[in-house]
């Protein structure tokens, strides 16, 4: 195998592409991919500010690091939600981007502000662990883009994560899912705009890319998330793809083209409004992540509190 772009021995290949390339035009292909992503959905400019949610995975680690190679404004945001050791050890990979990048990483410890961590929060409510998790990461990432002047919230989904979520919203016909499913979600009510600007790239391709740059990334899948059915429609989508190169992509960028035109929310207009506590918009008098942290005995006010002051702080890789 051959690199297309340099005719030299090729590290990897992209089936569905057709191509192969040598680490060098790997990198630059990649970087390529997700610049004409970030303009084919009009994600941000480099006139914007960009709150890039970095998890230790490959995913958000690559992404945060093409970010900074095209040039964009960014800095980091890690949640530490106290699980276990796969916490501390993603924290570390995160750490050890921003201080060899030289760019601010703001940390958000729950055990820290609250005095447990996600385990224990999640039992308290009625949720269940990965969705108590999903509300509590998208509030602090919010409410940082908010408090921080962010123009735009960067997360490393991509187009596994995003393929997956398609099938899944398909087989249970979830309409509404199905008219928002976007990488570029606009800003609504006080929240921020977020963008997925690896939805064009695979898992593997993200490993490729940190393996080719030497970035340390963590390898474990979070403990809680064993069994996911998302697992299980990303093993389906992956099989498809194996014997149908191209599979993913078709059904991902057709949907986004042609079929997702088919399905309006469902919902009505609903009026968003201030939370009497936290002053964040919801459709109710208090909004989700209050009811939630007021359930387990936490005073939600606490986390914007800690903010502040974290974001005042300019630097690198701050811990609260
Ligand atoms: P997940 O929902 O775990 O598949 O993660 C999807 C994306 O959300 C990641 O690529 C990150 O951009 C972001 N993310 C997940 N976990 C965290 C975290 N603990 N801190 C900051 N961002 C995160
Ligand atoms: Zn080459
Ligand atoms: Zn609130």
């Amino acid at each position: 195998m051959r690199c297309i772009k340099c005719g030299q021995r090729a590290c990897f290949e992209i089936r569905r592409h057709r191509a192969a390339f040598c680490q060098e035009h790997l990198i630059e292909h990649l970087r390529n991919q997700v610049e004409k992503t970030i303009k084919k959905f009009k994600m941000f400019s480099p006139k914007d500010k960009i709150l890039a949610a970095v998890s230790g995975g490959k995913d958000s680690l690559a992404l945060w690091d093409i970010l900074l190679d095209l040039g964009y404004c960014t800095e980091g945001l890690y949640i530490h939600l106290g699980i276990s050791s796969y916490s501390d050890k993603s924290h570390e990979m995160a750490e050890k981007f921003a201080l060899s990048r030289g760019v601010p990483l703001y940390t958000v410890s729950l055990k820290e502000i609250f005095g447990e961590g996600m385990e224990y929060i999640a039992r308290k409510t009625s949720k269940s662990f990965c969705s108590a998790c999903g509300l509590i990461k998208r509030y602090i990432m919010n409410i940082t883009a908010k408090l921080g002047g962010f123009d735009a919230i960067a997360t490393g989904h991509n187009l596994d994560d995003e393929t997956a979520a398609l099938l899944g919203n398909v087989l249970r016909w979830q309409i509404g899912y199905l008219a928002r499913q976007s990488p570029n979600m606009p800003e609504r009510g006080g929240l921020a705009r977020k963008v997925k600007p690896l939805c064009r790239l695979t898992e593997r391709e993200m490993a490729a890319y940190c393996i080719v740059k030497g970035i340390d990334y963590i390898l474990d899948e979070c403990p809680m998330s064993r069994g996911a059915t998302s697992l299980k429609y990303k093993e389906t989508l992956n099989l498809l793809e194996s014997s149908s190169p191209g599979t993913k992509d078709q059904f991902y960028l057709s949907f986004l083209e042609r079929g997702q035109r088919y399905f309006k929310p469902v919902e009505e207009e609903v009026e968003l409004k201030d939370c009497v506590k936290c002053d964040q918009p919801t459709t109710v008098e208090m909004c989700s992540f209050c009811r939630q942290m007021e359930r387990a005995g936490f005073d939600s006010l606490a986390l914007k509190k800690s903010l502040k002051e974290l974001l005042s702080t300019k630097g690198n890789s701050f811990i609260i």
